[in-house]
Formats: C-alpha cells, sequence, structure tokens
C-alpha cells in the first residue's frame, strides 16, 4: 500500500529536521505526498494499520516530544502548493507558504491580508492555527476552505461567524484541509509594500527572530498578554538545558542549540504553575504537543 504512494515515504524521521523549534524525536512512518491521491493512501495504510495520524505543514508551532510519533506523519509543506488569482481573490493549496501567496498577491497590487506578513507557515498550518495578528487572523479573509474527510471524500465549508476563533478553526474532526479562497484587495503595490516591509521591522525588533522557536508559547489570556504575565512572574530569560524564555519576548521559548522537548515542557511547567500562583490565571498552550 505504501509502495502506491508517488511522493516520499521514510521511516524513523527525526523530525527536528521538520520543524521550526528543531526538536522532535523519530515519525515511525514520515511521508511527503505528491497529491491528493497519495494524502488518501496515506490515510488508508494509518487507519489498516491502526496508526494515529498527525499532520505537519511547516511545523512552525509544533512542540515534538523527544520519542517522536508512534504513527504516521503526513507533511504537506511544499505538496499542493499551487495558488490561482482570480480577480480579487486567490485559490491556493494547503501545502503553499503564507509567505509566498502573501508576495504573490503583492506583485500583482493585491492586498488586504498584510497583517499576517512575518507568520512562517503553510496555508493549511495557518487555517488550522487561526493564525494572525492583533490587526486580523487568516479566518478574516477566508471565503471557503477544502479539506479531505477521513473516508477519502472531498468536503468544503463557508466559514460562518464562529467557524475561526482566537488561533482556533472548528472544522470537521480528523479532516486534512487541502485549500482555501482567500480575498484579496486592490490596493496600491507601493503601499502593499511599505506595508509589508514596516510590519517585517516591528517583527524583527519585538521577537527573537534569529533563534529556532515556535512563536508564541501561550494564547493570550482575556484582555492580558501572555508575554507580560511570564515576564512580570520573573522568567524572562531563564533557561533550563539549551531552552529559554526569549529575554527578547517572554512569550516565546528559544533552543540555544541542543534543547530537548523535555527542557521546553519544564520550561513551560514553570511559567504555568509561576503564573498561576502570582496571577491566578491559567495559561493555556498556543504551540501543539504532539508525539510520547
Ligand atoms: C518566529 C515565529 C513567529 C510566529 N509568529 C506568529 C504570529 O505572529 N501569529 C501566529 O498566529 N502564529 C505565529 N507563529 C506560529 C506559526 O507560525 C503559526 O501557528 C502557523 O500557522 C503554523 O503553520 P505551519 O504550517 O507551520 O503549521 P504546523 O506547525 O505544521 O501545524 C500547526 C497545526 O496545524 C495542523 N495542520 C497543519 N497543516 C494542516 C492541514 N493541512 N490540515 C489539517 N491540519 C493541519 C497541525 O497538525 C498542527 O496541529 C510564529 C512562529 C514562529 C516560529
Amino acid at each position: 500500500m505504501l509502495g502506491d504512494i508517488r511522493g516520499e515515504v521514510r521511516f524513523k524521521e527525526p523530525l527536528g529536521f521538520h520543524t521550526s523549534l528543531r526538536i522532535g524525536g523519530p515519525a515511525d512512518v514520515f511521508i511527503v505526498p505528491q497529491d491528493v491521491d497519495d494524502i488518501r493512501k496515506a490515510v488508508a495504510f494509518a487507519e489498516k494499520e491502526r496508526l494515529p495520524v498527525v499532520i505537519l505543514g511547516g511545523g512552525n508551532n509544533l512542540l515534538v516530544k523527544d520519542r517522536g510519533i508512534r504513527g504516521v506523519v503526513i507533511k504537506l509543506e511544499g505538496c499542493l502548493a499551487r495558488m490561482e488569482f482570480h480577480g480579487e481573490e486567490v485559490t491556493v493549496g494547503a501545502g503553499a507558504s503564507l509567505a509566498h501567496v502573501i508576495r504573490e498577491a503583492a506583485a500583482l497590487g493585491l492586498g488586504g491580508i498584510e497583517p499576517l506578513v512575518g507568520i512562517p507557515a503553510s496555508i493549511g498550518g495557518a487555517l488550522a492555527m487561526n493564525a494572525g495578528t492583533p490587526d486580523g487572523a487568516i479566518g478574516d479573509y477566508v471565503s471557503a476552505v477544502y479539506f479531505l474527510h477521513p473516508d477519502g471524500t472531498i468536503g468544503d465549508l463557508k466559514p460562518l461567524n464562529g467557524t475561526f476563533a482566537y488561533r482556533a478553526f472548528q472544522y470537521p474532526p480528523g479532516a486534512i484541509l487541502l485549500g482555501a479562497r482567500i480575498t484579496l484587495h486592490r490596493r496600491p503595490q507601493k503601499e502593499i509594500l511599505a506595508d509589508i516591509k514596516a510590519r517585517l521591522k516591528h517583527k524583527k525588533s519585538t521577537q527573537p527572530l534569529a533563534l529556532a522557536s515556535a512563536g508564541c508559547v501561550w494564547k493570550n489570556p482575556p484582555a492580558d498578554h501572555a508575554g507580560r504575565l511570564v515576564e512580570k512572574a520573573g522568567l524572562k530569560g531563564k533557561r533550563i538545558g539549551a531552552a529559554e524564555i526569549s529575554a527578547k519576548h517572554a512569550n516565546f521559548i528559544v533552543n540555544r542549540g541542543g534543547a530537548t522537548a523535555a527542557d521546553i515542557l519544564a520550561l513551560m511547567d514553570l511559567a504555568l504553575e509561576r503564573v498561576q500562583t502570582r496571577f491566578g490565571i491559567k495559561l493555556e498552550p498556543e504551540i501543539r504537543i504532539v508525539g510520547d
């Protein structure tokens, strides 16, 4: 069955090669599909072998534990990466990079999605997380989402109020996101490029972009900032092993080289406990933690 897959199939693939944190043990089976049919075959294989399926986009929001994943990891970044522009809309596959979509749109004088600038993501990962900034999240611009049901059929949905929420997207359980239609707005290209430049500059000055991380570790609690709370709890710069609560932005945990998932989890436990004790607020992880 795996032999019928046209894309790549690897065994015991170290997931640290596929996450922005550069951390993660091996995936028992690692598949880079070439098309939707390959994804169907990978899912059918997992079902037959009763193995869990984990979908990986760009791995920018994932903490994979040190012993890896006893199951099938399907890496979609790069696969299904086509985009087609029609008027003020783009239809784009889940494996396309968000940055590439923003750049291609800008080249055509189409903007509107500049609030998403600087978020490292595949379109599938951005949708699953409803990635965004205080100025807007991807769900604000999406008019349709296409997905694969676990039974291999294709479905689509038009977002309603509440379909997308803060770092959350309600889609059918077990579905694999295949792509989306995104609404853009015609804007003078000069303005778009100036906006992109300013947003990237701001990110660079406020986030530890030179070091490996998975972005914000915690969701912001209502009317507050997780980074502020972690900092006020005295944890900015705190290290365990080679993991560090960033001295630049306390909602980031960075890998200073050779950190393990256990190091990151220990820092998260510490922050959770300190913030709860000091402020009575229970932080909720924004990063997704997977594996053994
Ligand atoms: C330096 C840095 C800065 C960041 N800044 C921001 C920011 O400003 N705002 C923000 O929101 N996030 C930010 N992030 C986090 C991250 O970029 C986003 O969460 C992004 O959407 C992750 O996309 P990805 O493709 O890497 O997804 P992954 O990390 O690979 O996956 C994330 C989740 O989505 C699921 N998933 C991925 N693709 C699919 C699919 N096709 N179908 C079903 N499920 C899928 C995965 O199973 C996983 O649960 C930042 C991260 C870094 C490293």
